[in-house]
């Protein structure tokens, strides 16, 4: 199980976390293991099957492409976007490819690589197997594999794993137990999540890759305002964040500023590079990863006293948050709806705002639970496939979201009715309860009422 900040933010390459990023893993363990084994020089071809989700949206979301670029050893969190295209083109091409970079097989991918869409595996909904085949064309070893969501993938078996590798000082149990040790311990929720971030690295550690998280996130930000033209697919959809970020920038040396046109553009510009491929770091998906950048740079742009240690704090506490959903929840779309994705953003955006604002514990906790209230029931229907429409808009209204619920709840004394562990549940349930068709299948919602071009 998770139980690190750094796995809700993990640097990747877009469109999906769950159907680029968790597959591109997936091929890469399956490759990785051929050759731990002493299997890859006997390994001739290998099938890959993808179940459910994966298959239903795969094609919309890059999956093939992760495939390919996984078997041949790529990892999404080193991965140069500019070298992915010349390396499927030659795989395509010679219907050829070289697991791990080095043992090239035959691969001709309508044969060896099968999206079926009319089955699911019943651990997960975003199911993966893989085989390897000698010569005479048996078996070497099979492997079935879920991409669980946030670029994280598991192997079957694994399902009900739920102790974390290395013991933490304040075990993740749910949020009324974290606020219980805070009251124990007089800790901030800041200061918990940095004590159980420091039993699995040095402090030092913890810091430097906040901070490179914070970076990855504005070198996103700035490529997605300098980019230009048509995302990739069907639909043509026209990035907005470069328009926007002019006009923004010009009114800005008038005198005028509105930060909530600011934060729109933030986040437009975040998942416009999603979409179209790019760098971007989970938080807690790559199809929500637009909502927690979004809000901190509005903290950083819009918030007096803002600084680096208050950038840490939100990174601390959020990323904290998104633990909670994912040990009693999911953050998959493909089992909770959108809600999993951008609700859950929204829920983090909020709890990090309030922590680099100096809220009270009650006040954070107070702000991850508006953050998701308000979310509950939302569908995931992405049009084509693509996560494009609604994904790119739906995070500019989380993280304008996100600051609302913030501000409500520093207003209050952290006093309040429904707890975020309700909410959390609330969400497992109504997530469990979502028709299929709205969790990341394109089979039902705007996906089916708009045509694709
Ligand atoms: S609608 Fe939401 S959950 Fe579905 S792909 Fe888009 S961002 Fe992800």
């Amino acid at each position: 199980m998770d139980s690190s900040v750094l796995d809700v933010f993990r640097p990747g390459v877009g469109p999906s976390s769950s159907h680029t990023m968790g597959p591109m893993v997936a091929a890469r363990l399956f490759a990785r293991r051929l050759d731990e084994e002493g299997l890859l020089p006997r390994t001739a071809t290998v099938f890959v099957r993808l179940y459910g989700s994966l298959a239903l949206t795969g094609h919309g979301h890059c999956t093939d492409r992760a495939v390919l670029l996984g078997l041949e050893g790529h990892d999404p969190a080193t991965i140069d976007p500019a070298a992915m295209e010349p390396t499927i083109a030659r795989v395509r091409a010679t219907s050829r490819i070289r697991l791990l970079g080095r043992h090239e097989i035959a691969f001709d991918e309508p044969m060896n690589l099968l999206f079926l869409r009319d089955q699911r595996l019943p651990g997960h909904s975003n199911g993966m197997r893989f085989a390897a085949v000698d010569e005479g064309g048996a078996v070497l070893i099979e492997e079935e594999m879920y991409s669980i969501g946030g670029g994280a993938v598991q192997r079957a078996g694994e399902e009900h794993a739920v102790a974390p590798a290395v013991a933490l000082p304040y075990p993740l149990e749910d949020a009324a137990a974290l606020l219980r040790s805070c009251r124990e311990h007089g800790l901030e929720l800041h200061e918990l999540a940095l004590a159980n971030e420091c039993a699995q690295r040095p402090q030092a550690e913890v810091e430097r890759l906040l901070d490179e998280r914070w970076r990855i996130m504005q070198a996103c930000v700035e490529r997605g305002f300098a980019a230009s033209g048509l995302l990739p697919g069907v639909l043509k959809v026209k990035r907005r964040a470069p328009k926007l970020h002019r006009v923004l920038e010009s009114e800005a040396a008038a005198g005028r500023k509105d930060p909530m046109e600011w934060v729109n553009a933030w986040a437009l510009a975040v998942n416009e590079e999603n979409a179209a491929g790019g760098r971007v770091v989970t938080a807690p998906t790559n199809g929500a990863a637009g909502i927690v950048p979004a809000v901190l740079h509005y903290y950083a742009r819009f918030c007096d006293g803002a600084d680096a240690a208050g950038v840490r704090r939100f990174l601390l506490t959020s990323g904290m948050i998104g633990l909670l959903y994912k040990r009693n929840a999911s953050i998959s779309g493909a089992e909770m709806g959108c809600q999993g994705e951008v609700g859950v953003a929204c829920s983090m955006a909020a709890a990090g705002l309030a922590a680099a604002l100096n809220g009270t514990n009650e006040q954070v906790e107070n702000a991850a639970e508006i953050g998701m209230e308000h979310n509950l029931g939302l569908t995931c229907d992405p049009i084509a496939g693509l996560v494009q429409i609604p994904c790119i808009e739906r995070n500019a209204m989380g993280a304008v979201k996100a600051i609302n619920a913030a501000k409500l709840a520093l207003r209050g004394d952290g006093s309040h009715k429904v707890s975020l562990d309700q909410v959390i549940a609330t969400m497992r349930q109504t997530g469990h309860d979502m028709a299929t068709i709205y969790k990341e299948t394109s089979q039902g919602g705007l996906a089916v009422n708009v045509p694709e071009c």
